[in-house]
């Protein structure tokens, strides 16, 4: 009885503190969670406006205040994930003592629904614009010196242009697809890469192409239902991806086949309407020769007559080729990503043949 009621009264509200030396502050938050990691943590510091949110399952946590005194640009944040401290350490631009951390803005130490956090948004330099394809590019975003962001596999954010008030999704990816899987890449947390198709009636594409190499361009916090759990016990893997649905699956695969010890198979059945439409072909055929567990198939729609691969669009028969289980009992997880019609599609034809919901991920905003 007595133990019990000790533990119900305990507080899992995260808190924070703050301390200061001649040059640095730091700003200590206690998250009372034991598996905090960089991704949990999106840190923005402009002008003298300090925001530091922390995700705690659906949770937000977040100080956010207008500092007392000015400080410099850049902002290193700690994270001690066994503990679950946080720190967030600023420099002072004047040495001088801080009578107080600063004013406490509206949404300051609350701790709500993250679907109740509204959006935040930061500026970001674009540093490089380079050909996937004849219509897709590959965008590299800057994120300032002040801004911790790390955005989970699977998940995406929403561009913000200046001139229209519209806002769009996209799904960071990596620079290139890494062959080499020893080791994990590198963590970069500086930049943001973002693959683009173009539309020629785009509303908010045919804006982003006319940036130009140093504009500047908003980019919000990341959002999305993906859980790294979901890949991390499979056996298989199927990845169901058409057009540029093959986004979330870059850094989904490279997780996978980096970091996934139960993966059996990988395999990318990759929907396009011709040739020059697949993004990444050579890579993709590279890492199938380099890794006997990853397999990619590409599927036209429109394909020219000399093509002597598989054409068609999502289809019963063609799902039940390519989407097996390696064995009787294989724990299996199918991501499907691509136009709605597409995605509907392929989650009814795969009930259909038998895989369950829990099975099944669907890449959706
Ligand atoms: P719009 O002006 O909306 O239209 C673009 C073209 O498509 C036009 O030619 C229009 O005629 C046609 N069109 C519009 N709506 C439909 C429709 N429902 N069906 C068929 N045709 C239609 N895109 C990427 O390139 N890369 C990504 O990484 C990426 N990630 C995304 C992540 C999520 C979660 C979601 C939901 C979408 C993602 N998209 C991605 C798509 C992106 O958000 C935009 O929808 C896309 O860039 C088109 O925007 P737009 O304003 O230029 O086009
Ligand atoms: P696209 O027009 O080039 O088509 C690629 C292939 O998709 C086609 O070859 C065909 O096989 C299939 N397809 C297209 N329309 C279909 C339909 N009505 N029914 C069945 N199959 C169909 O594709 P795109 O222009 O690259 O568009 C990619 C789509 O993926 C966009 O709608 C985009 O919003 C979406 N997307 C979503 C996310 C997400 O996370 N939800 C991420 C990236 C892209």
């Amino acid at each position: 009885g007595f133990k019990n009621e000790m533990i119900s009264v305990i507080d899992l509200t995260p808190s924070y503190d703050w301390f200061q030396t001649d040059s640095l502050i730091t700003i200590v938050i206690y998250t009372k969670q034991k598996d905090m990691n960089a991704e949990l943590v999106i840190v923005d510091c402009q002008d003298k406006r300090l925001r530091g949110e922390i995700i705690v399952d659906d949770h937000s946590y977040l100080v956010e205040v207008d500092l007392d005194h000015a400080v410099q640009e850049d902002v290193a944040v700690n994270i001690a994930e066994k503990v679950g401290k946080v720190e967030i350490i600023l420099k002072k631009k004047d040495n001088i003592h801080w009578k107080m951390l600063g004013q406490a803005l509206e949404s300051h130490n609350t701790f709500i629904k993250r679907t109740e956090r509204g959006l935040f948004y930061r500026k970001c330099k674009l540093v490089s614009k380079t050909e996937v394809t004849h219509d897709t590019k590959l965008l590299c975003l800057m994120l300032p010196r002040s801004t911790h962001l790390c955005v989970p596999i699977g998940q995406h954010v929403y561009l913000k242009q200046t001139i229209a008030e519209v806002v769009k999704p996209y799904t960071p990816v990596l620079p290139f697809l890494p062959l080499d899987f020893k080791e994990p890449p590198r963590h970069d947390g500086a930049h943001l890469y973002l693959m683009i198709k173009i539309y020629s009636c785009g509303l908010f594409t045919q804006a982003l192409d006319h940036l130009q190499i140093g504009d500047y361009i908003s980019v919000s916090n990341p959002e999305g239902s993906f859980k790294k759990s979901q890949v991390q016990t499979s056996e298989d893997l199927f990845l169901l991806a058409a057009g540029t649905g093959f986004t979330p699956m870059v850094k989904l695969l490279n997780f996978a086949l980096t970091e996934v010890g139960c993966l059996r198979t990988v395999r990318l059945i990759f929907f396009n309407k011709t040739e020059d439409d697949i993004l990444w072909r050579n890579q993709l055929e590279q890492l199938a020769l380099k890794d006997e567990r990853f397999e990619v198939q590409f599927i036209l729609s429109q394909p020219t007559k000399d093509w002597v691969g598989k054409q068609g669009k999502i289809s019963s028969p063609l799902l039940s080729e390519f989407v097996k289980r390696s064995r009787k009992d294989s724990k299996v997880l199918i991501c499907i990503c691509g136009p709605t019609p597409f995605t509907e599609q392929g989650v009814q034809y795969l009930k259909d043949l038998g895989y369950s919901q829990e099975e099944i991920h669907t890449f959706t905003a």
